[in-house]
């Protein structure tokens, strides 16, 4: 090899491992660290520092009012990278005041319900009445035999829009009217639909018994959710109304 071409050569792969180890001679364009890179130079890629690492935020809890299921997250206040993820059974829907669920997902427990009770035709929809949610009962005669509304925690019905919304209902009330041929019959088993939708660990067999004492004690607290059934209160009808206690105390 001529000695000049020698140096040429050498010169060349100086210059090859300068850019390799970052010296590239560039004006270098700094992009900020962030979360999982360190400062970098978006030209040639050289890096200076570390990356800053993940800042964990305080957990949410993402509640599936239908499924039962809690979902606490952590994320990073600064990305928003999800950092860690746990799931939980819940085993009641409610939270202080709160129930844990929407109108929405009350509805779909309900139906739910019904489909376990035995011999149980009624059937459910939620609709839109006056701006509010409502859901309707039918029984197999298509006969509506149940209202079912939703309150927010200052007393008043929630807005239609808000169906979907956790946390914000807290009353649930059905009205079964007296003049029904199958009266005993629907209340009854509104009243268990309705006591299964509200409390997950009840059973066909617990909600049964439960409206059982409420025949002949028309209040009463379990878990710091309250039963009333009211037979005798309007000639026209009977209710039976599920809150939780903190709402009337
Ligand atoms: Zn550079
Ligand atoms: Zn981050």
């Amino acid at each position: 090899m001529m000695r000049k071409q020698r140096i040429a050569l050498v010169m060349a792969m100086l210059l090859a491992c300068a850019m390799l180890l970052g010296s590239c001679g560039c004006k270098h364009e700094w992009a900020e660290a962030t979360c999982t890179t360190p400062k970098t130079c978006t030209e040639c890629g050289e890096t200076e520092g570390e990356a800053l690492g993940h800042t964990e935020g305080e957990a949410t809890i993402d509640v599936d009012g239908f499924a039962l299921k809690a979902t606490s997250i952590v994320k990073c206040t600064n990305c928003d990278a999800v950092l860690s993820k746990e799931e939980q059974d819940v085993d009641t829907l409610l939270d202080g005041k709160y129930m844990l669920c929407s109108a929405q997902e009350y509805s779909d427990r309900l139906i739910d319900a019904i489909g376990q009770i035995p011999d149980c035709t009624l059937g459910v929809e939620l609709i839109e009445q006056n701006g509010q949610p409502m859901c309707m009962v039918y029984n197999a005669s298509e006969t509506l035999v149940g209202a079912i509304s939703f309150y927010d925690i200052e007393g008043d019905p929630i807005a239609y829009a808000d169906k979907d919304v956790q946390s914000c209902f807290v009353i649930a009330v059905a009205y079964v009217p007296a003049g029904s041929a199958d009266a005993a019959t629907d209340l009854t088993h509104i009243s268990i639909a309705m006591i299964m939708a509200a409390e997950p660990k009840m059973t066909v067999v617990d909600a049964s018994y439960l409206v059982i004492d409420l025949v002949s004690e028309p209040i009463i607290v379990r878990d710091g959710v309250e039963y009333e059934l009211d037979l005798t209160s309007d000639p026209d009808g009977y209710y039976c109304l599920i809150c939780p206690e903190a709402i009337n105390a």
